[in-house]
C-alpha cells in the first residue's frame, strides 16, 4: 500500500478520513511501530483474524462517518477467544448503526491487544501559516483536560524531538514517579521523527493523530491511527 494509492481510493469514495486499518498500514510501512491490524466484513473473517493476530484481540468499528470510535460503543478490548469475538463484532455494530444511523459501515478492524503502557499522543496538525506541526503529550486526561502538550514545525531534527519529550509538564510520568522504571524514551522520539519524515513527503496528509501510543519500560506500539488527508481541491 503507497500513500497515492490509498488517497487515491479514499477521494473516490468522497472521503477525507483513511481508516484506521490504512492509517496504520502506512505507518506501519514508513517505521512507525502500530500493533497488527485487519479489517473484517464478516463475524467469521473476524474470527479467523482474531487467530492470525493473536489473542487477546481488539474490534473497533470501520466507518467514514465515525471519527471517534468509543463514543459510539465502537471498541471492544480484551477479547480472549473466539466466543467473545463473535459477540463483540455483532454489538459493535449494532452500536454504531444506533448512535450514527447513516453511518457507511465499512467493517470492524481486527487487531492485537497491546499490554497496558504509559499512553501518550503523538500528533500532527496543519497550520495555515506554518504548515505541518508536530504535537507529542500524555495520553488521556492529561491532553483532554490539561492540554499539556507541546509544538514543533516539521521537519524535525532529533534534538527537536527530544526536547518535546523532556518540555510538557507531565514529564516526571515518563521518567518513572513511585519507583515505575522510566518509559523508553528513545522508541518515543523515534516514532515522533518517522512521523515528522512521514508528513513531510506526504503533503496530502493534513491530520494525524497516534492517540494513544502505549510506551513501555522498552519500546512502544501505537494502537490507534487517525489520518486526515486534504479536500481535492486543497491537494
Ligand atoms: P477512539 O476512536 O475512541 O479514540 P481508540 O482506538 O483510541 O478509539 O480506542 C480507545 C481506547 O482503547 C484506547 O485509548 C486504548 O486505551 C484502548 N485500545 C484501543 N486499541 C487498543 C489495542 N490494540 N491494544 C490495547 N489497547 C487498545
Ligand atoms: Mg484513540
Amino acid at each position: 500500500m503507497n500513500v497515492q494509492a490509498v488517497v487515491k481510493q479514499a477521494r473516490a469514495e468522497g472521503r477525507t478520513l483513511l481508516s484506521e486499518v490504512e492509517a496504520k498500514a502506512l505507518l506501519f510501512e514508513a517505521g512507525v511501530p502500530v500493533a497488527r491490524t485487519v479489517l473484517a466484513t464478516t463475524e467469521e473473517e473476524a474470527r479467523t483474524q482474531a487467530a492470525q493476530v493473536g489473542y487477546p484481540v481488539v474490534l473497533k468499528i470501520v466507518s467514514p462517518d465515525i471519527a471517534h470510535k468509543s463514543d459510539v460503543g465502537g471498541v471492544k478490548v480484551g477479547l480472549k477467544d473466539k466466543a467473545s469475538v463473535t459477540g463483540a463484532f455483532e454489538e459493535i455494530i449494532a452500536n454504531a448503526k444506533n448512535a450514527v444511523p447513516d453511518a457507511r459501515i465499512t467493517g470492524v478492524a481486527v487487531q492485537h491487544m497491546a499490554p497496558a503502557g504509559t499512553e501518550v499522543i503523538v500528533g500532527m496538525t496543519t497550520d495555515p501559516q506554518f504548515g505541518p506541526v508536530m504535537m507529542f503529550g500524555l495520553g488521556g486526561i492529561m491532553v483532554e483536560v490539561l492540554k499539556d502538550v507541546t509544538f514543533r514545525v516539521v521537519p524535525l531534527e532529533e534534538r527537536d524531538a527530544s526536547q518535546m519529550i523532556d518540555e510538557i509538564r507531565g514529564k516526571a510520568i515518563l521518567d518513572g514517579v513511585r519507583g515505575q522504571p522510566p518509559v523508553d524514551k528513545g522508541a518515543v522520539k523515534d516514532a515522533i521523527l518517522k512521523v515528522s519524515e512521514f508528513v513531510a513527503t506526504n503533503p496530502d496528509v493534513r491530520e494525524l493523530d497516534l492517540n494513544p501510543m502505549m510506551v513501555y519500560e522498552d519500546g512502544a506500539i501505537a494502537v490507534d491511527a487517525r489520518i486526515v488527508i486534504a479536500e481535492p481541491q486543497e491537494a
